[in-house]
């Protein structure tokens, strides 16, 4: 396809927005239109009033055209006028998609990862009036009234954080980048321990020192810790007395007096014992995540599971008798081999279990994960569409409501993963990251921590080296870095 621009150099937006629908296709940028084939012209006229996009498009001999208006004058200050002018020429791109295909995605024009970041600056804009927040994301990004509903639900979420957050405020992340076996869709940074055990009990030693220095800024700069997670791979890959030792470290070295969460990432039903929760229990933590993914059993060993689903409900039945906080499980629509009969079953089995939180994610194919490689498997992006409304009405059926969501690149049908909460079990640490709302200080390999601006939304980054060996080759490197973030103007 040849992509001509007028008037603007938003090729960034215009390929994120060919993306969600072209993903294979080809593109030429720049070429003069020819007579005939593929080709998309999008012009931007910032002289006019009001100010307005056009696109007109030649797809497979359909032809198609779209226009966005501007609501108002352009914004003075140079980062929002560019982010109006990427929102206008992404939304004229997407009606004329739409006019071509007659097609229409879930999410209209908006391609970001967060789109209750939208969702809450539209709330501060309407005096926090959910409905008018809809109406303005259904008519200039044409999301569908399912996905503006969700997502002022989530900005309504992070509109409640915000206001009791200060600019001294953070939340600490923890990574443990080990399993105790890999999954066949998992493309993060983690080891099974099955390869690495060696580097285990190091990282450990690592990461403790890590954590004392990292506790000696938080001093220095005045930091307020609000949550606590740790993450990975899977932290209770780690032994109790390995736990026991980091745990114990983080409530020595830090204040928590502010702190109003500690969650620690159970994952695997092959990793939790007894021990281990008590462990977890004595030094506060009030979260934990048992995440099933699935409970059919067919699906858990396509996709690598070593455990069946009566081995997870076994494991939640043990973690309610040994541990007082609160259960999230995750489910992933979109697994190889499950169908939408399997996923309504799955998600059945988890509520029959009443964990305070439920997260529905889709099904993301990345680079570096095992299932890129079977294709055939997978249920098509229609199906885990109708798996995402299925879960929408039963959770809130059943007395849930969301309250956090992200989008990724490459999820089936370019859908969203979303938090579900019962009232008042809402994550802190959930909304904070997702919408960014504070600082982050992240402990361990590839973690990043960010400084906020609150005022103007400028973030800056520092992060650790990615892979547990790197990490280990370069002691000291992750608190210098996070040094520099914090310490420097
Ligand atoms: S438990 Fe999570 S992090 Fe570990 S291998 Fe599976 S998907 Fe990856």
């Amino acid at each position: 396809m040849v992509v001509r621009l007028e008037g603007h150099d938003c090729r960034h937006a215009v390929e994120q927005a060919l993306l969600s629908w072209l993903p294979e296709r080809e593109r030429v940028w720049d070429g003069s239109l020819p007579e005939t084939g593929d080709a998309l012209l999008s012009r931007l006229s910032p002289g006019e009033t009001p100010p307005r996009a056009y696109a007109r498009l030649r797809l497979d001999g359909a032809l198609g055209e779209g226009e966005a208006l501007l609501e108002g004058p352009w914004p003075e200050e140079p980062l929002l006028r560019r982010r109006a002018e990427q929102r206008l020429v992404k939304t004229a791109l997407y009606r004329a998609l739409t006019a071509c295909t007659g097609e229409t995605l879930p999410w209209g024009a908006l391609t970001g990862v967060r789109p209750a970041k939208l969702a809450a600056r539209l709330l501060g804009e309407t005096g926090d009036d959910p409905d008018r927040a809809r109406a303005a994301m259904e008519r200039i990004y044409s999301l569908s009234p399912e996905r503006a509903r969700l997502c002022a639900e989530a900005g309504m979420a992070s509109r409640r954080v915000t206001r009791e957050l200060e600019d001294r405020d953070a939340v600490l992340y923890l990574g443990i980048p080990f399993c105790p076996s890999r999954c066949a869709y998992c493309s993060f940074v983690s080891h099974s321990v099955e390869k690495s055990l060696a580097l285990v009990e190091p990282y450990v030693d690592a990461l403790c020192r890590e954590l004392e220095g990292t506790a000696e800024l938080v001093r220095e700069t005045g930091l307020r810790l609000r949550a606590f997670y740790m993450g990975g791979g899977t932290p209770t890959t780690l032994s109790a007395a390995q736990l026991d030792r980091v745990l114990g470290l983080l409530r020595e070295k830090f204040d928590w007096s502010a702190c109003g969460e500690w969650t620690v990432e159970a994952g695997r039903p092959d990793t939790l014992d007894r021990e281990k929760l008590a462990v977890l229990a004595k030094h506060g933590t009030d979260r934990i995540s048992i995440n099933p993914q699935t409970m059919e059993d067919r699906v858990l060993a396509a996709i690598g599971r070593k455990h069946s689903a009566a081995d997870i409900e076994a494991c939640f039945h043990m973690a309610r008798e040994v541990f007082p906080g609160q259960i999230n499980m995750d489910l992933i629509a979109g697994l190889p081999e499950d169908t939408e009969s399997g996923f309504a079953r799955s998600l059945d089995r988890v509520l029959a279990l009443e964990p305070e939180n439920v997260t529905v994610h889709c099904l993301t194919r990345k680079r570096g994960a095992d299932l890129n490689v079977r294709e055939g498997l997978y249920p098509d992006g229609e199906a885990v569409s109708r798996m995402l409304e299925h879960a929408r009405d039963r959770l809130t059926g059943t007395g849930y409501h969301p309250y956090y969501l992200y989008r990724q690149k490459f999820s089936a049908g370019g859908l969203e993963n979303t938090g579900w909460a019962q009232p008042g079990t809402e994550c802190l640490y959930n909304i904070c990251m997702m919408e960014e709302l504070c600082h982050v200080l992240s402990l361990g390999a590839g973690g990043v921590s960010k400084r906020l601006w609150r005022e103007s939304g400028a973030i800056r980054r520092a992060v650790n080296k990615k892979y547990p060996k790197e990490y280990l080759d370069c002691p000291g490197d992750a608190v210098e870095r996070k040094r520099k973030l914090f310490l420097e103007p």
